[in-house]
C-alpha cells in the first residue's frame, strides 16, 4: 500500500481491526520510509448481479429464486434438498467468479439444465419445458429423444 505522503511503495500493518458494524476491516500502517502513519479501509465488494430476461428487462439476481425453479422441477423426485441447494450454491459461486454484471436468464438455465441432467432426468426435462418455453410439441420430443439417444451412448 503506497504511503499517501511520500509514495514508498512498503508500509506495516500495525494494528487491525473490524470496523463496529464487522463489513471493513480497518489497518493502521506506517510507512516504512518516512514513517507516518495512514488508515486503509478492506471492505467486501458488494457487486450486484444483473438478470436479462428474455423480454430484455433486468432483475436482480436472487439465489432463492434459483433455488425455487429446481425445486419445482425436482417435485415428488428422489433428489435431496441438498443436492439442489448444492446446484444452486454452485451456480451462484460460478456466476460471481465470472465477475460480470450481467448475465442473460437463459445462460443460467442452461447451467440448470446441465446439471439436472446428470441429476434427474424427469426434473430435467420438467425445468427444460418451462426455461425453454418448448413452443411445441416436436421440440419437446426432439429434448428427449436427444436425452434418450445420448443415455444410449453412455
Ligand atoms: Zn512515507
Amino acid at each position: 500500500m503506497r504511503c499517501p505522503y511520500c509514495e514508498n511503495e512498503d508500509s506495516k500493518v500495525i494494528d487491525s481491526r473490524h470496523t463496529e458494524d464487522g463489513r471493513a476491516i480497518r489497518r493502521r500502517r506506517e510507512c516504512e520510509e518516512c514513517g507516518r502513519r495512514f488508515t486503509t479501509y478492506e471492505k467486501v465488494e458488494e457487486v450486484i448481479l444483473m438478470v436479462i430476461k428474455k423480454d430484455g428487462s433486468r432483475q436482480a439476481f436472487d439465489r432463492s429464486k434459483l433455488l425455487n425453479g429446481i425445486i419445482r422441477a425436482c417435485e415428488k423426485r428422489p433428489v435431496s434438498i441438498a443436492d439442489m441447494e448444492k446446484i444452486a450454491d454452485d451456480i451462484e459461486r460460478g456466476l460471481n467468479n465470472m465477475m460480470e454484471k450481467e448475465v442473460e436468464s437463459t445462460f443460467i438455465g442452461e447451467l440448470v439444465m446441465e446439471r439436472l441432467k446428470d441429476l434427474d432426468e424427469v426434473a430435467y426435462v420438467r425445468f427444460a419445458s418451462v426455461y425453454r418455453q418448448f413452443t411445441d410439441i416436436n421440440t419437446f420430443v426432439a429434448e428427449i429423444e436427444k436425452l434418450l439417444t445420448n443415455k444410449k451412448k453412455s
